[in-house]
């Protein structure tokens, strides 16, 4: 039997059966359980931002491993520490850091943080927008608009008011002095890498500031180099109230973090929240290598690159190409997106449908301009092949 079969025999089916098993990687190179190589243009959803089997990774969580793997937070260790000082430096300015082992967690601190300064003030409700992303455990789900994965689930205990992305004036409206907090990313990653008009972050900042609404940065695709900048806000200048980050930080190793921002950093008390695995000592290693090996100056550098060679495809599917640093979507003028994440499989490249007609290119951080000039060398061949 197949991998694939086995899988398909020993899991639930939430996932369905992936398409391809996965043995190993270097760099942006991978290769599948029959020894086919593929490019990785999406870096298992935006994680492996140093690319797989780096060297300074597999160094630094191997000592990591054999030296202190766990102590849970009834003791500190250094890396956790080194990482939050990290985190702070990068970000510059006051604020306080809270581990999770996930993107959800790292929502879900977010929003216990929120619903106590919410209990504190008297607010009652949260904001966030239509087709948002904020993951799958109760509270973040309850954030999340898109109904598809949420509805299922309801109803939750908070009331959440959703507004359309992008639009200053619907956020103006549904944002009052009893609003505890907005939910937003900077740019929307699983409705398909959709960055929102210009202006539209400052006015949430000063909408929020205006009502007394914390502003929560939800940029755990967003963030570590992914859009050309360690943190997507730092490009759109404004600071959020409280910031979540996850998957590009550790790399590939399991971790997730909110940041909060002056008084919204010492809003929980002891005993107010914690994770046994939150911030263990592998992870953290793991995520100062991330930190200390990324080059953001090769981001800038191959990103334009990838952009307009996708974009000189000129294919009657392909309408377009958005999105911010090396997180691209083609979107097409048809809902294609399975056929071309499948023909792109065939030619040897790992793309993702994130919607029915956008398909998500998120390379490793590392790769290389000749890696990005294979993919646009293919590209118009998978298109045609996809509308076919
Ligand atoms: C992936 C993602 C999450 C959820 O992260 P998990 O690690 O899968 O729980 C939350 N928010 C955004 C914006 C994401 O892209």
């Amino acid at each position: 039997m197949s991998l694939l079969d086995r899988f398909e025999q020993a899991f639930m089916p939430n996932y369905g059966v992936p398409p391809v098993a996965l043995a190993r990687g270097e760099g942006t190179r991978v290769w599948d359980v029959d020894g086919k190589e593929y490019l990785d243009f999406i870096a298992g959803i935006a994680v492996s931002s140093l690319g797989h089997a780096h060297p300074a990774l597999v160094e630094a969580v191997s000592r990591q491993v054999a030296t202190l793997a766990h102590t849970s937070n009834l003791f500190v260790h250094e890396p956790e520490v080194l990482l939050a000082e990290k985190l702070l430096g990068l970000l510059g300015a006051p604020a306080r850091v809270f581990l999770a082992n996930s993107g959800t967690e790292a929502n879900e601190a977010a929003y216990k943080l929120a619903l106590t300064y919410g209990r504190r003030e008297g607010r009652s409700y949260f904001v966030a927008a239509e087709n948002g992303f904020h993951g799958r455990t109760i509270g973040a789900l309850s954030l999340t608009g898109k109904k598809s994965i949420r509805d299922q689930f309801g109803p939750f205990p908070v009331d959440v008011r959703f507004v359309p992305y992008g639009d200053a004036e619907a956020l103006r409206r549904a944002v009052t002095g009893d609003c505890i907090a907005v939910f937003l990313e900077p740019t929307q990653g699983e409705a398909g890498v959709v960055p929102p008009p210009e202006g539209y972050l400052r006015a949430a900042r000063e909408i929020c500031d205006a009502t007394g609404a914390l502003l929560v940065a939800d940029e755990i695709q967003s963030a570590i180099g992914r859009t050309g900048h360690w943190f997507a806000h730092q490009a759109d200048g404004f600071v959020p109230d409280l910031l979540t980050l996850a998957k590009g930080l550790g790399g590939g190793l399991p971790i997730g973090a909110c940041v909060g921002f002056g008084a919204a950093g010492t809003l929980f008390g002891k005993g107010d929240h914690g994770s046994t695995f939150g911030g263990n000592p592998v992870s953290c290693a793991a995520a100062l290598a991330v930190l200390d090996n990324l080059d953001l100056d090769h981001v800038n550098a191959v990103a334009p690159r990838l952009r307009s060679g996708l974009e000189s495809a000129a294919h009657p599917l392909l309408k377009g190409v958005r999105g911010r640093g090396l997180w691209l979507a083609a979107v097409l003028t048809e809902p294609r997106a399975a056929e071309v994440q499948r023909a792109a499989a065939g030619a040897g490249f790992l793309v993702n449908a994130v919607q029915p007609d956008a398909v998500r290119i998120a390379p490793p951080l590392v790769v290389t301009a000749d890696e990005i000039d294979a993919l646009v060398t293919a590209f118009p061949k998978i298109l045609e092949e996809a509308a076919q």
